[in-house]
């Protein structure tokens, strides 16, 4: 084959990939005019039956080159493809997507800001275990400078016979020192039936790892006027993340912080991995604050500071860490909360660190 014959065969193909896009797009043109009259039907879009019977009649009439699989395959992507353009809106764009909304949303808790560019500090012990213990952490807090104060009192045990948590009296203990200190309370709840009762003594309601996928108690925490700190799911995708979150959103309550808290892998030298890269990607796809819990992704006391830095650089709207007055006694997460000299180590060499970011 000469050159120039080589170069008509090129041309050739030029010319049918063009009637092909034109054809293309003459077809979702029409399949677009199907959707908007199915719509107005209320009739659903996808129709397998249909889809059958026009697959059947392609490969009826068809003997060319390809295989009949081949072509089978070919054509159910064109089909995809329609189909997607005939989707909702609501699931081209959530209501948690930077499509749906450009602009930063900014959580207000008792008029401290999450999202709003400058990064925050959440402290508190792992578990509430009696007024002292907060009392001792809490004044540590106020002496940094810091009001977001953790501290659970239902307590998501993976043994029964672990702690549990004190409850609604852990609760009470954590409103009473918030009130004399002057710190507003994030707690986990793990029921939709203890969201309402929380109400009274929380700023921030905590949805932990293992209820990331709980819907009900998602859709509870949607229809309230709290914000909702929502910790990523401990084996949970980015997207399965982000889908937790529109559940909130979707009844109504905007204000949600996305927690990165470590996920599960196979390496062991951590107690979870700490997908540092989810947080710009969550910044990116999602228009929420996205804040770093470094205690439970790394399980390691000796990677807080490191992990903390890390949090900032990239962009966390907020560092969580646990801390206890006396770890080596407490109920839960013993060997991961720094005691109250270590908290204070862990804050100013933080502070300093910020300011060079700056
Ligand atoms: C917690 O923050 O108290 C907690 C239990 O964390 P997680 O849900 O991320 O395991
Ligand atoms: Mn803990």
């Amino acid at each position: 084959m000469t050159a120039n014959e080589l170069q008509e065969l090129r041309n050739k193909i030029d010319e049918v990939n063009l009637q092909i896009l034109t054809l293309l797009n003459e077809r979702a043109e029409i399949v677009q005019e199907i959707g908007e009259n199915k719509e107005k039907q209320g009739v659903v879009r996808f129709d397998p039956v249909r889809e059958r019977q026009a697959l059947d009649l392609i490969l009826e009439k068809h003997d060319g080159p390809f295989e009949s699989s081949t072509i089978q395959h070919l054509f159910k992507e064109i089909f995809k493809a329609s189909l997607e353009l005939q989707e909702d809106d609501h699931k081209k764009a959530l209501l948690v997507s930077r499509k749906a909304r450009p602009e930063n949303t900014i959580v207000d808790v008792n008029d401290e800001k999450i999202g709003n560019g400058e990064q925050q500090f959440i402290m508190g012990p792992c578990a509430v275990e009696g007024y002292d213990q907060v009392k001792a952490v809490a004044i540590a807090m106020k002496e940094q400078g810091l009001t977001l104060m953790r501290g659970g009192a239902f307590k998501p045990r993976t043994s029964p016979y672990d702690f549990q948590g004190l409850g609604i009296e852990g609760l009470q203990i954590l409103r009473k020192v918030a009130d004399e200190v002057g710190m507003s309370v994030i707690s986990e709840i793990l029921s939709p039936e203890d969201v309402e009762e929380a109400l009274d003594y929380v700023d921030v309601i905590q949805v932990g790892a293992r209820n990331m996928q709980n819907f009900e108690l998602l859709k509870t925490v949607g229809r309230v006027k709290k914000p909702v700190l929502l910790k990523r799911g401990l084996s949970a995708t980015i997207d399965e993340f982000i889908n937790a979150a529109e559940y909130i959103i979707s009844q109504g309550n905007d204000q949600i912080i996305l927690c990165e808290r470590g996920i599960r892998t196979y390496e062991k030298a951590t107690r979870n991995t700490l997908d540092i890269s989810a947080v710009p990607v969550l910044k990116k796809e999602t228009h929420l604050p996205v804040i770093v819990d470094v205690t439970h992704s790394t399980g390691r006391k000796d990677l807080l500071f490191p992990t903390a830095k890390a949090a900032l650089a990239i962009g966390a709207d907020a560092v969580m860490a646990e801390v206890h007055p006396d770890p080596a006694v407490a109920l839960s997460d013993s060997a991961q909360q720094m005691n109250i000299p270590e908290f204070n180590e862990f804050m100013n060499d933080l502070k300093e660190f910020k300011g060079k970011l700056a």
